[in-house]
């Protein structure tokens, strides 16, 4: 999907702000290293910055019309001057950049402007590394190369010493919201999972994961056999908790979710219910939030943050959750 300089410029601010720069003072870089993880831009401010760079009726000087012929054919991939080599199959091989130079031997087709993107650059094989590096040491006046990367660390110091680099920073919870709506995601799942990570790629694992699904269940079921009956939420912890939280990865996942769930709580007492990331369950959180009181949810925010430290230090996890669990139920209406 094409997306325009607004849509992008909330997406990652600083670099349109640095790229609208380059372009105003005539200093756009012989080769820029965009490296930031998948879902972060890379590839659509590269696309864009083209644009701005062949567009024949550019606006306020930056800004491509993305209606002209040229913006019209890179949008649709179809600009004889320019190129992108992407990983054929595991990595990008050597005639992949062969290829591409040799297309840059010969002049532009319709000007003297050239552009090539390579994606997933950190993937070149040792040759096509070599090969390509030769390549930027002889920049022609008018090209412009972008390398997209998510691993820069994997790639040829000599390489990037050629390279402007920019760093595309993960995406704020409200950007990842929208990519992951983008990516198919359900929009009443999607803030949850913007709240847990901000890789996209482990985001879109997570939604389709049978472990997660369930592990929502567990949690949301614990909070509320806690509010109900002392006896019941140890019950449940032997029955169903220890059985699905195993690894010490899986157990602060589990705690992480909890804590999501009296932080919900807190923004239906605080009147703030956009901010809720249990969509799904909102109405079922709604009657909880009524048992309770901001004073409680915050002593008890401060337990599960505190056991997720003695996590940390290594105490058992059995006993760190039946801890937690008698924490969790001081104040409530039952004891
Ligand atoms: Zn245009």
């Amino acid at each position: 999907m094409v997306k325009t300089w607004d849509q992008l410029e909330e997406l990652q601010p600083a670099i349109l702000r640095m790229i609208k720069n380059s372009i105003v003072k005539n200093r756009v870089a012989h080769a820029y290293l965009f490296e930031g993880m998948r879902g972060t831009g890379k590839r659509e401010i590269g696309l864009l910055l083209t644009k701005a760079l062949f567009c024949e009726s550019i606006i306020d000087g930056f800004k491509p019309c993305e209606d002209c012929h040229n913006c019209r054919r890179v949008n649709s991939g179809n600009h004889p001057d320019v190129h992108i080599v992407e990983p054929d199959g595991l990595s990008i091989k050597v005639d992949q950049i062969r290829n591409l130079q040799a297309e840059f031997s010969k002049k532009g087709v319709e000007s003297l402007k050239k552009v090539y993107l390579i994606s997933g650059a950190d993937k070149m094989s040792v040759s096509a590394s070599n090969s390509l590096l030769k390549f930027l040491e002889e920049p022609s006046a008018e090209t412009v190369a972008f390398l997209l990367t998510e691993q820069p660390q994997q790639m040829l110091p000599t390489i990037l010493s050629r390279c402007q680099i920019l760093a595309f920073h993960p995406l704020s919870p409200q950007a990842m919201i929208k990519q992951l709506v983008e990516n198919g995601v359900e929009s009443v799942k999607a803030p949850l999972l913007a709240q847990l990570t901000n890789n996209l790629d482990e985001a879109l694992k997570l939604n389709v994961d049978e472990w997660f699904a369930q592990a929502q269940k567990i949690v949301l079921k614990l909070y509320e056999v806690l509010e109900k009956n002392s006896l019941e939420a140890l019950v449940t912890l032997q029955s169903e908790w220890f059985q699905h939280f195993k690894e010490k990865e899986q157990i602060h996942r589990g705690l992480d979710l909890l804590l999501l769930i009296f932080k919900d709580l807190l923004y239906i007492h605080l009147d703030k219910q956009e901010q809720i990331v249990f969509k799904g369950e909102s109405e079922r959180l709604k009657q909880f939030a009524l048992k309770t009181s901001v004073r409680r949810l915050s002593i008890q925010m401060s337990a599960i943050l505190g056991a997720k430290r003695k996590l940390e230090k290594n105490m058992n996890p059995q006993l760190m959750m039946e801890q937690l669990v008698l924490k969790l139920q001081e104040g409530s209406s039952f004891v």
